[in-house]
């Protein structure tokens, strides 16, 4: 991933594959990348195993992902695979709002332990850095408690996990407005989070049965004032947040599968990183964002999870990319970069994601001696040793 450019198209030509090659680690930071030998005499390390047949990439980066959240909407699911739509499924009591009923009359330890287990799984899939939102609270104390789940995991888990305040997901049930909801957010809920460092980053989702694209953009304002980053679930089903996240200069816009030129014109020129979700087309049966077109646009495309439990319960980035590479055409390198440094730039950090001189040593090893393996197999090729922080935590026995 190193010396390919931040934003645009990426032929698989310009990527740097490196045969024999070694890696110097130094205090959790990548030191030195080169020819193996030269690396071994240059630092005189002694050698400890030669590990064969490996491919090593950067460690995965997932940003977006709902992961902290009570219960299962597999009943919702077997409806909708009858044909039933979700109007209908929200109607009868399912939907998003029993994800946030379940999820506040979950005390915090039950949440932490499914929370924890999902972000194992992640993890033992390659994802060294993954972004958690909250979102199924609506309400000071239970969004507060989702955060402090989020960042008490982090402080014991090995990947790092970002949050992503979602408090404005939907309007709970209990406002009767909008902008009563919103304002409730801006005095209420943030300044108790940035007074406690839970998140720096607020997310707001864009969409007719949600929030409006006037009201929202006046509340991602007052959050940067606050001084919180900005992030958007934009285009899914209808346009509108694409242009308010370039209105706001946000970080990212996520989703755009209903996002056309204009819009991801307006990305491109305010230099916001988009986020696709294969995972969430899949769960819901819908057409994947228009990947090719917001690379070829110019555009610095990330590729993401959205794991969550009602539109996109599979949670597997490296299938999921694989599969958008295929339907959208994008190269190797553009889809490993969706997943590494790109996804990092979503995030606004530049850290990581590429095995350079003083990046983070996040790495991950797949067993093939192949790089074209990894998306052939469809992300069935799971890596087998994971590295965080230049600490091998995983290795697989074969
Ligand atoms: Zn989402």
């Amino acid at each position: 991933m190193d010396h390919l450019e931040r934003k645009g198209p990426i032929p698989d030509s310009t990527m740097k594959i490196m045969e024999n090659g070694g890696v110097i680690i130094e205090d959790g930071l990548i030191r030195d990348v080169g020819d193996f030998e030269k690396l071994h005499k240059e630092y005189k390390v002694p050698v400890e195993e030669i590990f064969t047949s490996s491919v090593l990439t950067p460690g995965f980066i997932d940003a977006h992902t709902h992961i902290c959240y009570a219960g299962s909407r597999a009943k919702d699911y077997a409806q909708k695979i009858q044909g039933i739509t979700y109007q209908e499924i929200l109607a009868r009591g399912g939907g998003i709002y029993s994800t946030v009923e379940k999820t506040r009359k979950s005390d915090y330890d039950t949440l932490k332990n499914e929370t924890f287990k999902r972000v194992n799984q992640h993890f033992n899939s390659g994802i060294t850095t993954m972004e958690i939102k909250s979102g199924y609270g609506l309400s000071l104390s239970d969004e507060i408690k989702m955060l402090e789940v989020i960042n008490s995991i982090n402080e014991t888990s090995t990947p790092e996990l970002l949050t992503t305040c979602l408090a404005a997901h939907v309007r709970p049930l209990e406002f009767n407005d909008n902008e009563t909801y919103l304002d409730y957010i801006i005095t209420d809920i943030l300044p108790v989070i940035k007074e406690r460092d839970l998140s720096r980053r607020v997310d707001i989702f864009i969409e007719e049965n949600a929030f409006q694209p006037l009201e929202s953009q006046k509340f991602l304002e007052k959050a940067q004032i606050l001084g919180f980053s900005a992030t958007v679930h934009a285009d899914q089903f209808s346009r509108g947040g694409a242009l308010v996240a370039a209105a706001v200069s946000a970080t990212s816009a996520d989703h755009l599968e209903s996002s056309q030129d204009e819009d991801i014109r307006a990305l491109v020129d305010k230099n916001v990183t988009a986020v696709v979700l294969p995972g969430a087309s899949l769960g819901l049966a819908m057409d994947f964002a228009p990947a090719r077109k917001i690379l070829d646009a110019g555009a610095c495309l990330a590729i993401a999870s959205d794991w969550n439990p009602g539109s996109a319960p599979m949670g597997d980035l490296l299938i999921q990319s694989a599969l958008l590479s295929n339907f959208e055409k994008l190269t190797f390198a553009e889809t490993v970069a969706g997943i590494t440094f790109r996804a990092a730039y979503a995030l606004g950090i530049d850290d990581r994601g590429i095995l350079r001189q003083g990046k983070l040593a996040d790495m991950i090893s797949f067993p093939s001696d192949d790089y074209r393996e990894i998306l052939y197999n469809q992300g069935m090729l799971k890596p087998d040793m994971i590295w965080k922080n230049g600490n091998l935590k995983i290795k697989k026995s074969q």
